[in-house]
């Protein structure tokens, strides 16, 4: 199993957000978590990338075997767990290539490798360019400056094709994306999706599942997962909405 959370409760300000939860992912496979805003779903993001602030009062959080509560965020992304911004950063005066070249070799560096050769470095950034189809016009330009929603995105699916992952979480914004910027993500997971690595995509939104097709459907509320299907749950969701769950699991 790649990602086994047990029992998990987190906490922002000693205010309990997740409460419970149990969730586990294996390679090889696409998990949707879906859910009202406001129920934990990028909380559950940021305990697992060790985000700072966000605190795990009981229960573990297992990857690769190993119980990670107490990892650095860096450790985590060295060990292969990517987060995608929500909202990303600019970086004004550092260009895409420069700061993936930093990325890529601080990862290397970490797993005792040497600094990827310069043209190795180039290879592998035009072979990932093609894969999700990213201009040289953006990964000439500073991180993020000026970038379109899209764009970001677009910059974001890159990232994650050059750090090769293997448990990618990727948060959708609380405003949702463009349909050019779905068609962006959904892509790219398509395109890296392989039986070494698993996805968490996280939606408010049914309509992101309309291009990734997940292997499982989660539905949060409440700091908890409180119902899990395939791909099926998801149109029942968008039929019906969030009512029917917010009945059932009001406490
Ligand atoms: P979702 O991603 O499902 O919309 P979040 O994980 O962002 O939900 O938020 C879950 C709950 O945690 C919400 O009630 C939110 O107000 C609260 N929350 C999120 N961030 C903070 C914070 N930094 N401090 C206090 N409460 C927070
Ligand atoms: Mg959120």
């Amino acid at each position: 199993m790649l990602l086994n959370i047990k029992n998990l409760h987190v906490s922002i300000n000693n205010k309990e957000i997740i409460k419970g939860l149990n969730f586990s992912v294996n390679s090889g496979e696409v998990h949707a978590i879906m859910g009202p805003n406001g129920t934990g779903k990028s909380t559950l993001a940021a305990a697992i990338t060790g985000r700072q602030g966000y605190e795990i009062t009981e229960g573990e959080i297992i990857y690769k075997g190993e119980v990670i509560n107490d990892w650095e965020p860096d450790k985590r992304a060295n060990e292969g767990i990517f987060l995608s911004f929500q909202y990303p950063i600019e970086i004004p005066g550092v260009s895409m290539t420069n700061f993936m070249r930093t990325a890529v070799n601080a990862k290397r560096e970490y797993l005792g490798l040497p600094p990827m050769p310069a043209g190795e470095f180039l290879k592998k950034m035009e072979e990932k360019k093609r894969l999700v189809e990213i201009h040289s016009k953006l990964t000439n330009r500073s991180v993020n400056e000026g970038f379109s929603g899209g764009e970001k995105k677009k910059n974001e699916i890159f990232q994650m094709a050059m750090l090769e992952p293997e448990l990618a979480i990727l948060d959708e914004t609380d405003s949702g994306l463009d349909i050019d910027a779905l068609k962006v993500v959904a892509k790219g997971v398509n395109q890296l999706r392989s039986d070494k690595n698993a996805f968490i995509v996280i939606t408010h939104y049914q309509r992101l599942l309309d291009y990734i097709e997940p292997d499982f459907v989660h539905v949060m509320y409440n700091g908890r997962i409180v119902k899990s299907g395939g791909k099926g749950l998801a149109l029942e969701l968008e039929e019906n909405g969030y009512d029917w769950i917010k009945e059932q699991f009001e406490d």
